[in-house]
């Protein structure tokens, strides 16, 4: 039978995993299960030739046990209700992880932004911050960055929610530029969390990060600061890629080398010096290390046999499957899963929700310090509860998470 591709199932399916051995009853599996809130916009927008397009888009809140709602917004051609649901879940959990008091949301709208300009890409996003005003709020739910969004996509959002509300509404998104509340250290959080991680990793696996033949699947914010930070850590670089393809050298890749080729061209592809693969031979090649920083399931029951990688550190959401799994657990890979490797993002984007509302912002030494503390706390209590329950690092990552929401719901009751 083929396997299931659709993320909200794949969610559900490790949340059961989870709620199996924790034992909670069904009541509190239907509560945790599915998502609290969810909001389906249109969002008109005047393009440049005066013609109005329409875009559909969504912002998903799945539980706020333990805090308000916390979430990217993604835009991408391939955006579904049922991603951005799972997206949400997976927040969720994330954040119960890392132990910061938030629940899961996240949003995410129908679009290729290369069609549009960017003052398209300007209106249709302060239409959309308009769209979904009456649901967010930095107590209620806070938005950031995510696939095809970045720090000026949150600028434009909390400009547009200040006019609505009349006050500089900074602490309404993270991922802000500096000069509005950003965080230091915010656009290298979600890379430097991977990083700590892997180095735990490597410890438990025996593995010798100085060395260690590594590949990296996408180039964008999380992908390519990972290939600076490992390689800064000695790790050897041998191929990364983007939408358009894949680079690789066995001798390794020189990233600030790839960085400029990609600013210059737009691509990664064509590096001198380097030979083409292809996004899925890139996964397969012989490696200590991979990490996958694109979409969802790239590692799935028909690729996952071929996979050499050691630890696979997933920077991106859901890229690996509950079948591929289980074929790496049992070959003795470790799968550091999303919800741990890629928590650095939203830990400093809490770190840079704390600093809005206090008005005191903290040095990047700081900020890294204690992002440090976090994953590597976080690292531990996953790996103690993998070993607890004999299980694959996310289901223990689950289990530890799903147990704190599960508790924090029952401490607080059903309303009313
Ligand atoms: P980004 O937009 O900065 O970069 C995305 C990268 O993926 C680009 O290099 C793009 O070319 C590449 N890509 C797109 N489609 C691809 C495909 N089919 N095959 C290979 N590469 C492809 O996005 P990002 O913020 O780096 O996000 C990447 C992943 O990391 C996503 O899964 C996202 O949810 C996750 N993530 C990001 C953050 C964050 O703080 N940015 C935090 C947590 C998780």
């Amino acid at each position: 039978m083929a396997e299931d591709l659709n993320p909200f199932t794949i969610a559900q399916q490790q949340f059961d995993m989870a709620a199996d051995l924790l034992g909670l009853d069904d009541g509190l599996r239907q509560v945790l299960k599915n998502p609290k809130r969810q909001l389906i916009v249109s969002i008109p927008v005047k393009m440049d030739d005066g013609r109005i397009e329409v875009f559909e888009g969504y912002r998903v809140q799945h539980n706020i046990a333990r805090g308000p709602a916390k979430g990217g917004i993604r835009y991408h051609p391939n955006v579904t209700l049922d991603e951005v649901k799972a997206l949400a879940a997976w927040m969720t959990w994330k954040c119960a992880t890392v132990n910061i008091p938030y629940g899961g949301g996240k949003g995410g709208i129908r679009l290729n932004p290369r069609d549009l300009s960017q003052s398209e890409l300007e209106r249709m996003t302060r239409r959309f911050a308009a769209e979904i005003a009456p649901i967010i709020g930095m107590h209620i739910d806070i938005p950031a960055p995510d696939v095809y969004t970045n720090s000026q996509t949150m600028a434009w959002i909390m400009d547009t929610i200040s006019m609505i509300t009349g006050s500089a509404q900074t602490g309404i998104v993270t991922g802000k530029p500096l000069e509005l509340g950003g965080s230091k250290g915010r656009n290298e959080a979600t890379a430097r969390g991977c990083q700590f991680v892997t180095r735990q990793a490597c410890k438990v696996k025996g593995v010798d990060l100085k060395g260690a033949p590594t590949v990296i699947q996408g180039f964008g914010n999380a992908g390519s600061i990972a290939a600076q930070l490992l390689s800064e850590d000695g790790a050897k670089i041998i191929a990364v890629s983007d939408s358009q393809g894949g680079i690789f050298n066995s001798k390794g890749l020189n990233i600030e080398a790839v960085l400029k080729h990609k600013e210059e061209n737009g691509s990664v592809v064509g590096f001198s010096g380097s030979d083409s693969v292809t996004n899925a031979e890139l996964l397969e090649l012989d490696c200590d290390i991979l990490v996958p920083a694109a979409l969802e399931n790239q590692i799935t029951a028909e690729n996952a046999d071929r996979i050499k990688a050691r630890i696979v550190a997933e920077a991106a959401n859901g890229p690996t499957t509950p079948a591929a799994d289980e074929v790496l657990f049992e070959k003795g890979s470790m799968v550091l899963p999303d919800i741990l490797a890629n928590a650095g993002g939203v830990s400093v984007s809490y770190f840079e929700w704390v600093q809005d509302q206090y008005g005191f912002f903290w040095t990047e030494e700081e900020v890294n310090r204690y992002l440090e503390r976090t994953m590597t706390d976080a690292f531990q209590s996953v790996h103690a509860n993998a070993e607890k329950y004999k299980v694959n690092m996310r289901i223990g990552a689950y289990t530890l998470a799903v147990g704190r929401v599960a508790n924090a719901t029952k401490v607080r009751g059903i309303f009313p």
